[in-house]
Formats: C-alpha cells, sequence, structure tokens
C-alpha cells in the first residue's frame, strides 16, 4: 500500500550530497555519501501529499512562551519513590519527572526495501535496513519516548511525501523536518506544497549552502522559510555556529536549529576557541536554536569508542547550554546514525543526566518544549 502510494506520485530530485552528521571517522565513514547523485526524472502522477489543515499563522519567534502544553489527567498512580507532590510536577526518586514528554528531534527512517530503493544509507552498510519508529520504540531506552522529529537525509524530493506519509500512519512522529535543495528553481513551489501538511515542520540543508547565501546576501529562500512558519535545521561542521550568527539577524522571524553542536570533535581537551566563539555569537541571537544531538558521534571521531561517562562531555555541553540557556536548547539522538557510537540508552542518558543538573524546568524545557517553540510541533 505505501509502496504503491509512493510510485504514485514518484518524482526524485535534484543531486545533492547525501549527509547525516558530519561523521567521517572510519567506523562511521560509509553513513556518509557526499558524492552521490540521484537521477532526475518526472512523475508520471504527481500528486500532493495527504494533508490536514494548513499551518496555523502563529509566526511569533523564539522568546515567546510556547504553547500551553497538552498536559495528561493528574496521576494517580504514583511511583514508588515518589515524592507526594501532585499530578504531573511529581518527581521520582531517581529526581526525573514521573510524567515527563520526550520527544527526540532528530531521527532518520528509511526503507531501504521499497521498489525505488533509498539514496542513503550506502548498501552493505550496517544502517542499510528498513528503520521505522517501531523499530526506536523497540529500543532499551533510558526513559520512554513520547515522539519524534525526523529529519530527512535523502534529497529525492519525493522522500518528503514518503516521510509526511509516514508520519500521518504513526502518531509517534509529530513532524518531520524535510530536505529541499536552496537553490533549486523549484524551491518556492517545493516548499508550499509540503508545507500545506501540518506536521511538515522545516527543512534542513548544509552549512556550506548557508555560506553562500550569507556572502551573497541572498535571503529570499530563508524568508519564505520563515513566511511558511517552517524551522530551518542546518548541519555542517564547526564553523557552522559563527556562519549562522550570520545569517540570524537578517531573518530575524527564521527560526533556526544548529544540528549536532555544529559537529564538534569532542575529546578529552578543552573545546576548541574558535567553536565556542562561533557558539556564542549564535546563541546571542533569539532566533537560533540548538540540537544537542549526535554527541556520541562527536566523542568517537577517529574511531575511538564513545566513553559513557557525563564528565567526558560536560565541558562542550557547559559551552553550549551556557550560552544558548534553558530555553533554546533541543533534545535529538541522530538514530540509528548514533548506533555506531554508542547504545540508544547511552546517548539518552548522557543527555538527560545533563539536562536534568540544570533543574527539572531545565529538563522539561530540554526534552520538548524547546522544540515546540522552535518546530511548533504541537498544533496550538
Ligand atoms: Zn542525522
Amino acid at each position: 500500500m505505501q509502496r504503491r502510494e509512493f510510485l504514485a506520485t514518484a518524482q526524485r530530485g535534484i543531486a545533492a550530497s547525501v549527509t547525516c552528521g558530519l561523521a567521517v571517522p572510519a567506523g562511521l565513514a560509509s553513513v556518509t555519501h557526499p558524492d552521490l547523485l540521484a537521477t532526475r526524472f518526472a512523475a508520471p502522477n504527481s500528486q500532493p501529499p495527504t494533508t490536514p489543515p494548513a499551518n496555523p499563522a502563529a509566526r511569533a519567534v523564539t522568546g515567546q512562551p510556547a504553547a500551553a502544553p497538552d498536559k495528561p489527567a493528574v496521576t494517580e498512580n504514583s511511583a514508588a519513590g515518589e515524592k507526594p507532590t501532585a499530578g504531573n510536577d511529581a518527581v521520582a526518586a531517581d529526581g526525573y519527572p514521573v510524567k515527563l514528554e520526550i520527544i527526540d528531534c532528530h531521527t532518520h527512517f528509511y526503507d531501504p526495501g521499497r521498489p525505488e530503493g533509498v539514496p542513503w544509507p550506502g548498501k552493505g552498510t550496517s544502517l542499510y535496513r528498513t528503520v521505522l519508529p517501531k523499530d526506536l520504540r523497540a529500543l532499551t531506552l533510558f526513559r520512554p519516548l513520547t515522539g519524534t522529529i525526523v529529519v530527512e537525509a535523502s534529497p529525492w524530493v519525493e522522500d518528503n511525501a514518503w516521510l509526511l506519509a509516514l508520519a500521518a500512519r504513526d502518531p509517534f512522529v509529530v513532524g518531520v523536518v524535510g530536505n529541499l535543495q536552496l537553490g533549486d528553481p523549484e524551491f518556492a513551489a517545493r516548499l508550499k506544497r509540503f508545507a500545506a501538511d501540518r506536521r511538515y515542520r522545516g527543512i534542513r540543508v548544509s552549512s556550506s549552502a548557508v555560506k553562500e547565501r550569507v556572502e551573497r546576501r541572498e535571503w529570499r529562500e530563508f524568508q519564505q522559510l520563515a513566511d511558511a512558519n517552517l524551522a530551518l535545521d542546518v548541519n555542517g561542521g564547526p564553523d557552522t555556529p559563527a556562519i549562522l550568527a550570520r545569517l540570524a539577524p537578517q531573518v530575524p522571524e527564521l527560526r533556526i536549529v544548529l544540528n549536532h553542536i555544529g559537529n564538534v570533535r569532542i575529546t578529552a581537551a578543552a573545546p576548541p576557541a574558535d567553536w565556542r566563539a562561533g557558539i556564542a555569537a549564535a546563541a546571542r541571537h533569539p532566533n537560533v536554536f540548538c540540537k544537542i544531538s549526535a554527541l556520541v558521534e562527536g566523542a568517537a571521531r577517529d574511531g575511538q569508542s564513545a566513553p559513557g561517562e557525563l564528565d567526558f562531555y560536560r565541558p562542550y555541553l557547559d559551552a553550549v547550554w551556557d550560552p544558548f540557556g534553558d530555553e533554546r536548547v533541543i533534545y535529538g539522538s541522530n538514530w540509528p546514525v548514533s548506533e555506531r557510537a554508542a547504545s540508544y540508552s547511552t546517548l539518552q542518558q548522557l543527555a538527560l543526566e545533563y539536562a536534568r543538573s540544570r533543574g527539572v524546568p531545565a529538563l522539561r524545557n530540554f526534552c520538548a518544549e524547546n522544540s515546540q517553540r522552535a518546530y511548533r510541533w504541537r498544533p496550538s
């Protein structure tokens, strides 16, 4: 059924690099395919994705309070060891809220078994298998996930529709960050088409594509995203935050999400000064958010295994969290790519333990409320 639906709308995108994170260590090298080109052909029966009502008009940017969360009813079934506080504010003996919404804001889903295959991941890699939300839910987790925002790594235009169809079938997928190429002459039309689906919450682009436009002072596509109430995810190397610091004030209504803390290499040494300066510069703009994701990949560069001790990551996390603050840091895993560096449970525990050290309100923000500010994934 889903494959036939896909075929009915098959239309492939323009040539583009296919990456997920900036992973280039030996163990992860096969994850990245910068030279992979997708062929293009016309759609026999191109149709828009099934669409619920369009985005609400709300366009206020960051710093504004998020919509009131859809809090579940007050709990009666207190866990053992829970402090005698009421309802959603109850905190268990381990310091975590009994009710904690956790949206993993950086996952990848794909199905190499569909007739047209996938442009990413490459054949012969451990990632080359069907990966769907149910597979994520089946993992051993440190804390249960309540939803995810999936990020499209494939440059095929119709894969935006494929993810939207997946999200339509599975409400666990609360949002889709799609993949459209800046510079595509059909960018505006494609943006309009996909943004008609409420689940479409933004697109991801490379920092090099952003840098070109910053240097040419070309803001049109960014403004179109902002006008559509969509967010811009940006993936690239440690110079990415500094690039975003130049983009952000030019399009202040655009919500920008730095991916993977800029893919800095995490080591026992102090964080690099230039990366730190870029992070601080980006964080000065209230429309820039930072996704704390791909942490274990950052620590597994050059092929070494990712440490499981939070102290190893702490200087890097401090360098991000201090300037961005409690309201602009977002949880993401980068699963399944992350599995090559550490288990989901390990990476999740590292991120959540750090966030919890900032206090329970900060933890709640990190796990769900900040992504609501950035992506507006919760219909208001
Ligand atoms: Zn990724």
